[in-house]
């Protein structure tokens, strides 16, 4: 099973580690060679796994050059092909067993990164690249590298193996820089300490001890500090440091926390946040705290706490992006009511006819949040009905027509997503060129790469 985890681990979340444990589904599946060895893969479509040829989908004469996170795919991969060894030695003997080293061996040189899943031309990668250069990038809600599993404590189950795992902050950020990015969100995860697996999903097992919210919150943004102000990255905290992230050529990083768990209520300490570089907060994760309810459990408070209310007007008043992702509807509009400022829902989609999901959310909520001042929402591309970087080009094109280009960022939860189909910086100019390729024009993709969320930064921060 540790084993398996390892190769998930790529990737996966402490909830699809759970998926796949549970249900025997996941991303080791992908990577079993057939008896040729080197050609096929294996997709899901609506659950069944699928055989498929597959890299020639990955687009391999277009793919960036080697990134850190692909070597990071390509340890994970090892761990799992010497696992495999062992097996075929004790069942088939030392002739399988060397195959089994050329196929690993193979594969180690051939990475697989998520499927692409479209084809694309040298002329529209360069046409991508040069748009990327000309317009600022920027990834609402990300956990490059993640940052916060480090030095987490009493955690318990697949999250502990999970942070076990360990960071790899700068394989993403060499990725980012392979891939054009100007600046993505650095998110501390409020509530990782209590999450475990419930059922299907990732859930708060227990209550935090007294303070212990707190502490974990300062250990977390501790060491995001410690990174920004590495060298690594640009920190930023204001609007005009965007622009000299661009001019820089550095990839920029901005603090968010991902749950509102740390404020234990207190609306006073959004000042303190603030001073730490915090610039945004997403006012719920997996747990339902003092501020409100969850999308994927069951409500406790019907609505927006009184002090959730308190929180979201600190937030107007000190200029920091209030985040109604994995908030309950209720929650939700709450905010959006009690918002001065537009609000962003930093990686979602909308639930529909075909494809309900937990963390999807309503056309009234989307709507709600793209009319309160000019909100955005993250186009998010979680591995739920789509199984390549073509389906998250399908989903960011949902996501416009529901609510309009001018309301749609991206939000990649990069590093911590669920079943990833974007999962690596580098592959940003795979994405762009195929937007292009489908049609959307070169202002529009501006706006939904960089532009929309700067437009709401700049609202947010100003008084
Ligand atoms: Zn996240």
């Amino acid at each position: 099973m540790v084993v398996v985890l390892l190769v998930l681990a790529r990737t996966a979340t402490p909830a699809e580690m759970a998926f796949a444990v549970f249900r025997g589904n996941g991303r080791a599946a992908n990577i079993e060679p057939d008896s040729t060895g080197l050609e096929s893969c294996e997709t899901y479509s609506g659950g069944v796994r699928v055989a498929d040829k597959c890299s020639s989908r990955s687009a391999p004469d277009v793919q960036p050059q080697l990134t850190g996170s692909q070597n990071d795919w390509n340890r994970n991969f090892q761990g799992f092909a010497m696992g495999r060894l062992t097996r075929r030695l004790v069942l088939a003997g030392g002739g399988v067993a060397l195959a089994a080293v050329g196929v690993g061996g193979y594969l180690i040189k051939h990475p697989r990164p998520a499927p692409i899943g479209f084809d694309i031309t040298p002329e529209e990668l360069v046409r991508a690249r040069a748009l990327l250069s000309h317009h600022p990038s920027i990834d609402a809600h990300a956990h490059p590298g993640r940052t916060f599993v480090d030095g987490a404590e009493n955690l318990s189950g697949l999250v502990w193996v999970y942070a076990k795992l360990g960071t790899f902050e700068k394989r993403t950020i060499a990725d980012m820089q392979a891939g054009g990015l100007t600046a993505a969100a650095f998110a501390a995860v409020s509530d990782f300490q209590t999450l475990g697996t419930a059922g299907e999903g990732l859930t708060a097992v227990r209550n935090f001890a007294p303070g212990e919210a707190w502490t974990s919150y300062k250990r977390q943004i501790g060491k995001l500090q410690a990174l920004t102000e590495s060298g690594l990255v640009r920190p930023i905290k204001t609007l005009a440091d965007f622009q000299a992230a661009k001019a820089s050529g550095k990839p920029g990083a901005f603090l968010t926390v991902e749950g509102g768990d740390f404020l234990e209520g207190k609306p006073e300490r959004v000042a303190e946040a603030y001073a730490d570089g915090v610039r945004s907060i997403t006012l719920m994760h997996y747990r339902n705290n003092e501020l409100g309810d969850i999308i994927t459990g069951a409500p406790v408070h019907g609505k927006l706490s009184d002090a959730g209310v308190a929180v979201v007007k600190a937030m107007n008043a000190i200029g920091m992006l209030v985040d109604v992702a994995h908030a309950s509807e209720a929650t939700a509009m709450g905010a959006i009511r009690a918002s001065s400022k537009p609000v962003m829902a930093s990686h979602v989609h909308v639930q529909s006819e075909k494809l309900h999901h937990p963390r999807f959310i309503s056309l009234d909520l989307a709507k709600a949040v793209a009319e309160t001042g000019g909100g955005v929402l993250g186009a998010w591309p979680a591995g739920i009905g789509i199984v390549d970087l073509n389906g998250f080009v399908d989903r960011t094109f949902e996501l416009v027509d529901h609510v309009g280009i001018d309301h749609v960022c991206l939000g990649t939860d990069m590093d911590a997503n669920y079943k990833p189909v974007f999962d690596t910086y580098a592959n940003l100019p795979v994405y762009v060129a195929g937007l292009l390729k489908r049609g959307m024009r070169e202002p529009e993709v501006a706006k939904l790469i960089g532009g929309n969320f700067l437009r709401v930064f700049a609202a947010v921060q100003s008084t």
